[in-house]
């Protein structure tokens, strides 16, 4: 409408280049409530793209906009200190680990962003281990600062920027679809585990004992790309027995997302470090953490500062969500709702250009692609994008050149809110391709 595009045309004179959103999906935002925001000419959208994952129980849920207004008038910002709010919310966070997990790790506030935490994570298993390399999965997303972006598989969202951290070695993540050598899972034996395996232990592959492996459980800027069970198991073992610390990245994955409060969990496997920030909050509020084993806990006092580190509404809603999380069931509607997204886009399949249709919980992406090529079809996606949000819907895009539509609903969205979204979602692709054939 007139008015969002006159917000769009002030922005696009006055802020960099470097943002998608806003171009993909014209609007501007005026007010949100629940699953749903209001731009503003007075339309309203289904949002799943809910903040990139962030808003845990939807656009301002009314009783963490009171946990934050409380606070707001205690404390804003309180550093380093010791706080009444950041103790309820490390005790929150804590709650949500197994007893086993909770006894074994320690926690450091990383600064805002997730991109901090993974800088963060993998600075202090340098330290620990007084090794140097790392080593990263195809297809992963770690963020945008030099070290995050260095050990994110997409040069295409290293932003062609020249590597700026040696030492970091890729490897085939568990995506069939990706296969380096052309694999199936009919013709493959080993698995990627097995190349990474051997590529650790053969003195002639070029690789240093690693300071860390980082992987997220499911790729998520990667195009919603589950790790098999077989892979994950393997890796952890491989990095247990060669005492190789293991990042978990579950910046997108955690606080719920997945449908368990971390994503490794069903693997039936612990990190030695966790990386969160995203949804912590749940609101937004910017705030970043390691989990770690105590093991690692080398750094001397002042070894990895910050300013942004006390962020007191952070913590008061991030206590509040995890209260909510637990008093309303909210992990079981993930899993319910999941389930029932998976049902209601499964008849997509028999379209030939969608690839594949992916997610573990509320994190669902649909893979197109050109059907005799099996080339990723980023033009489709990006129609599907933009019917979804001239139909009430908004997406994300993601994966193999932005092939990949994607949705992160909030994770106390209604069957009757997926149910809509899902038939406008199921719609527009339908729609792409009778054009396309
Ligand atoms: N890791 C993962 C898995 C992510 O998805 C993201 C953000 N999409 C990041 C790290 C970076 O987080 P931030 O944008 O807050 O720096």
């Amino acid at each position: 409408g007139p008015r969002s595009l006159e917000l769009l045309r002030r922005q696009e004179q006055r802020e960099s280049n470097a943002r998608v959103y806003p171009r993909q999906l014209p609007i501007a935002i005026a007010a949100g409530q629940g699953p749903f925001v209001r731009d503003l000419d007075g339309n309203v959208f289904i949002d799943f793209l809910n903040g990139a994952g962030v808003l845990s129980l939807g656009h301002n849920h009314p009783e963490l906009v009171d946990a934050m207004i409380e606070q707001l008038r205690d404390l804003t910002h309180g550093l380093d200190f010791p706080t009444p709010a950041k103790d309820a919310f490390t005790e929150a966070q804590l709650s949500m680990l197994s007893p086993g997990l909770r006894s074994r790790v320690k926690l450091h506030f990383c600064g805002p962003t997730g991109a901090n935490a993974v800088e963060a994570a993998i600075k202090l298993c340098k330290t620990a281990t007084g090794r140097g390399e790392v080593v990263s999965f195809e297809g992963g997303f770690h963020g945008c600062s030099t070290a995050a972006m260095a050990l994110t598989g997409a040069v295409s969202q290293r932003n062609r920027v020249a590597n700026g951290l040696p030492g970091v070695h890729f490897f085939p993540f568990s995506y069939c679809g990706r296969c380096p050598v052309g694999l199936t899972p009919h013709t493959c034996t080993t698995n990627c585990a097995g190349y990474l395996e051997r590529s650790l232990h053969d003195p002639n592959a070029g690789i240093c004992r690693p300071a860390a492996v980082v992987m997220e459980m499911v790729q998520g800027e990667g195009g919603v790309v589950p790790a098999t069970r077989e892979f994950a198991r393997r890796v952890r073992e491989l990095t247990r027995a060669l005492g190789i610390p293991l990042v978990v990245d579950e910046v997108q994955t955690g606080c719920g997302r997945t449908g368990t409060w971390f994503a490794f969990e069903p693997y039936g496997i612990e990190p030695d470090v966790i990386v969160a920030s995203k949804a912590l909050s749940g609101v937004g509020s910017p705030i970043a953490i390691i989990m770690y084993d105590r093991h690692l806990d080398t750094w001397a006092p002042g070894a990895h500062t910050g300013t942004f580190r006390g962020n007191q509404l952070a913590f008061a809603a991030g206590a509040a969500t995890v209260r909510i999380v637990r008093r309303d069931g909210i992990l079981d509607n993930v899993g319910r709702r999941g389930e029932q997204v998976a049902d209601r886009l499964s008849p997509l399949l028999t379209c030939p250009h969608v690839r594949e249709i992916r997610g573990r919980g509320l994190m669902w992406g649909i893979e197109l692609a050109d059907p005799d090529t099996g080339t990723p079809a980023p033009e489709w996606a990006s129609a599907v994008q933009t019917r979804c949000l001239h139909h009430g819907l908004i997406v994300e895009l993601g994966g193999r050149a932005d092939s990949v539509v994607r949705i992160l609903p909030p994770l106390n969205v209604s069957a009757e809110v997926i149910d809509t979204a899902c038939d406008i979602l199921v719609a527009a692709v339908r729609t792409c391709f009778s054009s396309a054939e």
